[in-house]
This record gives structure tokens, sequence and C-alpha cells, in this order.
């Protein structure tokens, strides 16, 4: 077993991902692992990284299939000793359609919000005491964009707990299974994608008490990095992707371990989410 330390990038092959592989490739001292849902794409952009002079690893990781997880998580545990660094940054939108069916709704919703309970169960075992969580959360997932007044106040008690969060995510499901205005009635246009974000980010503060209460000095923070030029954005945006990676680097490299379930801007600030 290596004794050296992990960072782990979901989504990592392109957009703001992949930045912030590159900025670890630069940065971390240890092993940085580009995952990716698709092998080929993967190992492109490891290529492409390799020609910077950079050294990632690779691993395939669809975020949506516990399968996936459960082998990334096997790989992890016979070559290394723990997980240091985890940004969950893998994520969907279709940016041209504000309504989404129900169908598109659930697999935006898996692949955003679900897929987090899965890493949590099958890779957070694997953490070392003091590993960093960055979730790429989103302008959109401040808890402003919910417009029903019972989420308002369930989102922020103290207590909250994982299964409230999953309550809010299956009404907003049932709510797209009965059509656009339940649907907008919850979120407004791209519900679903609000939706997951803001369930991410209830999660992360979720998740930062637990930690706390078993007595870990695990950080998890989420962030908005800015509205960036990529592929989910068709290039719409203010800043270049690696600009947009400028705020998860920092909380992956450069915060301080006691930065903990906070909402970070682009600018790295702390702001408030409620
Ligand atoms: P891109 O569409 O450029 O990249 C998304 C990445 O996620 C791709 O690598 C994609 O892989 C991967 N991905 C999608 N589904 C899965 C899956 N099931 N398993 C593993 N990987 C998956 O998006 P961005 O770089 O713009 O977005 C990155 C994150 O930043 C997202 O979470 C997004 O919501 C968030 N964000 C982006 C903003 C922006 O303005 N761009 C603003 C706020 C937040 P593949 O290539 O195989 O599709």
């Amino acid at each position: 077993k290596m004794e050296t330390k992990v960072a782990i990038v979901t989504g990592g092959n392109r957009g703001i991902g992949f930045e912030i592989v590159k900025g670890l490739c630069q940065k971390f001292d240890g092993a940085v692992y580009l995952t990716a849902r698709n092998e080929d794409r993967g190992r492109q952009a490891v290529k492409k990284l390799q020609e910077l002079g950079l050294q990632p690893l690779f691993h395939i990781l669809d975020v949506t299939c516990e399968k996936s997880i459960q082998d990334l998580a096997t790989h992890i545990s016979t070559h290394h000793s723990s997980i240091d660094v985890l940004v969950n940054n893998a994520g969907i939108l279709d940016f041209d359609k504000a309504i989404s069916s129900h169908e598109d709704a659930k697999r935006l919703i898996d692949t955003n919000f679900m897929s987090l309970l899965s890493i949590s169960k099958i890779l957070y075992p694997l953490l070392s005491n003091t590993a960093r969580i960055i979730n790429i959360s989103s302008d959109w997932g401040l808890l402003s964009n919910v417009r029903k007044q019972v989420w308002l106040d369930t989102l922020v008690k103290e207590d909250l707990t994982v299964e409230e969060i999953l309550d809010f995510v299956n009404e907003f499901l049932r709510a797209a299974k009965n059509g656009k205005s339940s649907f907008v009635s919850i979120a407004g246009h791209f519900g679903d994608y609000k939706v997951s974000k803001v369930a991410m980010s209830a999660l992360t503060f979720v998740q930062q008490r637990q930690f706390i209460e078993q007595g870990k000095d695990i950080s998890i923070n989420c962030v908005h990095p800015g509205f960036v030029m990529t592929d989910m954005t068709k290039g719409m945006g203010d800043f270049t992707p690696e600009r947009g990676a400028r705020a998860p680097l920092y909380l992956a490299l450069e915060a301080p371990q006691s930065l903990k379930g906070a909402f970070i801007w682009h600018d790295c600030h702390h702001v408030n989410w409620d």
C-alpha cells in the first residue's frame, strides 16, 4: 500500500472538474485520481494532463451506479490507506430545458444529489480523520431558490435530517410527475437542478454536524464556482473553467481545516446559504 495522500474528483474529464484535477496535480502533495463515467473520455483527459507534464491517475466512476462506486472503493482500499480529498463535482443540467419531464428530473436528481448518498455510504468509510470533502453546488443551490414555506422552514432546522432532505426531494419528484405548474411551484424554472443543489447544500451541513458528533476533524463544505463557460452552459458564462476551479481548489488545498459546513462563493468568501 502506498502511504501517499489521495484526492479524488468526480466528473473529472471536462469542464470545472478537469481544471480541479489539473490544479490538484500541480499543488496537492499526493495521488490525484481523475475519475470519469466513460473510460475513453477519462483516459483522453488524463493524456491531456500528461502532455502538460502532470501525472493524474485514472479510475472509472459513474456516480449513479453503486457498483461503480464500490469498485473505486475496492481499488482505493487495495492501493492506498485512505482518502484525503473528495471533490463531488459530477453533475448534469440541460440548459435548454427550463422544465424537464419527470423522467429527466429523476435522472438529474439521481446524478446531482442521490449519488452523494451512495458515495457517503461507500466512500466515506475510507476518509482519513482530517479529510476534506468539497461539494460543487451552485448559486441555484442557495435556499432562496425554494418557493414553498414549509421547506424554507424545514431545511434550516438545526437538527435537520437526511430523511427530511429526501422528503423535500421526493415531494419535488412527485410534483414533476403531476406536470408543469406543480413543478414550478416548488423552485421555479430549472426546478430539478435547483432542488438537487439545494439538497446537496443542506446535506453538506447535516453531514458536517454528523462528522463533528462522531469526533472527526473532517471538513465538508459546498461551493458556488461562478457562472462558468463549459459544455453545461453551452459556453456561456463569466469565467473560464480554470477560474471556476479556484474556490474548489481553495477548499481542497488552502482553507483552514476549521472551515466547516460552509457555503463558499467563487471568490472564496463564506456566504450565508439561507
Ligand atoms: P460539464 O457538463 O462541463 O461537466 C460535467 C462533468 O460531470 C462531466 O465530466 C460529465 O461526464 C460528468 N458527469 C455527468 N454525469 C456523471 C455521472 N453519472 N458519473 C460521473 N460523472 C458524470 O459541467 P461543468 O464543469 O460546468 O459542471 C461541473 C459542476 O459544477 C456540476 O456539478 C455543475 O452543476 C456545477 N456548476 C456549474 C456551473 C457553471 O456555470 N458551469 C455553475 C454552478 C455549478 P461526461 O463527460 O461523461 O458527460
